[in-house]
């Protein structure tokens, strides 16, 4: 035979009419005296229903027997009905309404406990009155028509002992009265809460910056764009109007400037400079965390630069990758100022983004500038040149203006390095590259073909710029003290768009006209 208990747990519990009814007085918080009373029944009857009910539920306690039932779908779930008591609000009623009333009343008027129901004070202008009148509290200069209702407490904020003595004698007895200090701590505990919402709300903020700036710069591969994007965070996270970035070149062993904002066009031209022992460079290098000078004008490293373009306050912190100093990050401000401990140390937290990007940033400059580029003179390769000249050409046809083209060849260099040897003849090569170099505009390209031959290529420049350009290097190679050795060298020279319409025409023309020049003796220049 099969229990009937197993039945009653697997499928539906059955409770009679009345033992629902006991069920429901005990959710609701009745005693069993209680529940013996409203169903009209003895006590041991109560007990008795209730016995059965937890037998039938298979539990052991008043609780258990409610909760199992809400588990089973028997009871609705419990609603908890607040205590009348608590859920009334406590009206209050201000005296005095100076800057200390506008607090209070900021800190009730969000606050659901707390209804202010009046604010008073003698003098029409203040300005709590004002700011009670836009909250739709009734105000009054004087507050005695106010006692007539009922108020729980009221606040004295006008801090004069005659008004709080006046009060104790008017405010009725179940009246509670506050003033002087307790207000005064009660504002201060409201404002120290506030105080830290704030702060903890900047702080979010600024990680919230920092975060944005790890995914800006996560993307970023040159260096001028990295510079840009980390002073332009750095002068963020520490409210400054201006700031740069200064890399360490490893090279020329001097200070690059990279990137700065709300300097002058001065400032940026001078954007190279040795680190002089004793100068504000070599103090911010030796330091090991970031160096805060308040005024510049108080300081014994004085920087003319700086002063000349009205900076008072300095924060600088030497940018750090694997232990060695890459170079430097600062932030100015037009007046005197102090940063937070906090701002000093997010700016040291960015100097160590700054490491990193400018690190990654670098090798990829390195490694872009190493495929275009050839090892032993430094000059763009030929794929370089290619897509140069390509460029270039396009430019000229869009823009209806000349370039030129031309390829240079060492004359005879066979024979210099079968006289002299390949080392020799490397030193050459290295001399005529640094010649072409000197001698060409920053907008020109000068390349290593191959070999012995280089191509200078000139945009913006006519027939006659580019003859006398060539000329000049043929003669400034020729009377080059080359190892103590003449050296020379034949150059063609191609004209966009007269002698031909595409870069490789161009290319052509020159070679053709580099080999004209061979023939006619070698050390010139050929043109047409
Ligand atoms: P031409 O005046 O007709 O140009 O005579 P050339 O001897 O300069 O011409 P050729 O093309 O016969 O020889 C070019 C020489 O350039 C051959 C090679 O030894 C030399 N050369 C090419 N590349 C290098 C290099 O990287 N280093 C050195 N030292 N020599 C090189
Ligand atoms: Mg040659
Ligand atoms: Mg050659």
């Amino acid at each position: 035979m099969v229990k009937k208990k197993s039945i009653a747990r697997n499928g539906a519990i059955s409770l009679s009419a009345k033992e629902m009814e006991v069920l429901r007085w005990v959710q609701e918080g009745k005693t069993n005296d209680e529940i013996a009373i409203i169903i009209g029944k003895s006590k041991w009857t109560a007990k008795y229903h209730l016995k059965n009910i937890m037998k039938k539920l298979d539990v052991t306690s008043r609780v258990q027997a409610v909760s199992q039932a809400i588990g089973r779908g028997l009871l609705p779930p419990s609603v908890i009905i607040p205590d009348k008591e608590d859920s009334r609000k406590l009206n209050v009623g201000i005296v005095g309404c100076g800057k200390g009333g506008v607090a209070i009343l900021d800190l009730f008027k969000d606050n659901p406990l707390v209804n202010v129901i009046w604010a008073a004070d003698k003098d029409i202008d203040a300005p709590a009155l004002a700011y009670a009148d836009k909250l739709d509290i009734p105000t009054a200069g004087d507050y005695g028509g106010f006692l007539k209702e009922k108020v729980d407490v009221v606040i004295n904020l006008t801090g004069s002992t005659a008004v709080s003595e006046e009060l104790r004698r008017v405010v009725p007895a179940d009246t509670e009265l506050m003033g002087g200090v307790s207000a005064k701590i009660m504002w201060q505990l409201f404002e120290e809460r506030r105080r830290r919402v704030e702060e903890r709300e900047q702080v979010l903020k600024e990680h919230e910056t920092l975060y944005h700036l790890g995914l800006v710069i996560e993307s970023i591969d040159s260096l001028k764009d990295a510079g840009y994007a980390i002073i332009d965070y750095a002068t963020k996270l520490t409210k400054t109007p201006a700031g740069s970035l200064v890399l360490f070149d490893d090279k020329k062993e001097d200070m690059v400037l990279i990137a700065s904002k709300g300097f002058s066009a001065g400032f940026k031209r001078h954007d190279r400079w040795d680190i002089r022992k004793g100068g504000l460079t070599s103090l911010i290098l030796n330091q090991d965390g970031p160096l805060y000078i308040e005024d510049i004008r108080d300081s014994k490293n004085v920087n003319p630069v700086l002063l000349k373009e009205g900076v008072r306050t300095l924060l600088a912190s030497p940018i750090m990758v694997e232990g060695r100093i890459v170079g430097i990050i600062y932030v100015n401000d037009f007046k005197v100022r102090k940063f937070r401990a906090e701002d000093i140390s997010l700016f040291s937290l960015l100097t160590i983004y700054a490491g990193l990007t400018v690190d990654r940033v670098k090798s990829l400059e390195e490694t872009r500038l190493l495929s275009i580029t050839d090892g032993l003179t430094g000059l763009y390769n030929q794929r370089y040149l290619m897509e140069q000249l390509k460029g270039e050409v396009e430019r000229a046809r869009r823009h209806e203006h000349g370039a030129a083209v031309i390829m240079f060849d060492i004359d005879s260099f066979k024979s210099y390095n079968d006289a002299f040897g390949h080392l020799d003849g490397n030193k050459v090569l290295k001399i005529i590259s640094r010649l072409l170099r000197k001698n060409t505009r920053g907008t020109d390209t000068v390349g290593r073909f191959g070999g012995e031959e280089f191509c200078v290529i000139m945009p913006h420049i006519d027939e006659e710029g580019a003859r006398v350009f060539g000329e000049r290097v043929v003669k400034e190679i020729r009377e080059y003290a080359m190892l103590n050795r003449t050296v020379t060298i034949s150059g063609g020279l191609a004209m966009y768009p007269k002698d031909g319409k595409s870069h490789l025409s161009l290319l052509k023309t020159a070679d053709k006209r580099l080999y004209k020049a061979k023939k006619a003796g070698r050390d010139r220049l050929i043109c047409d």
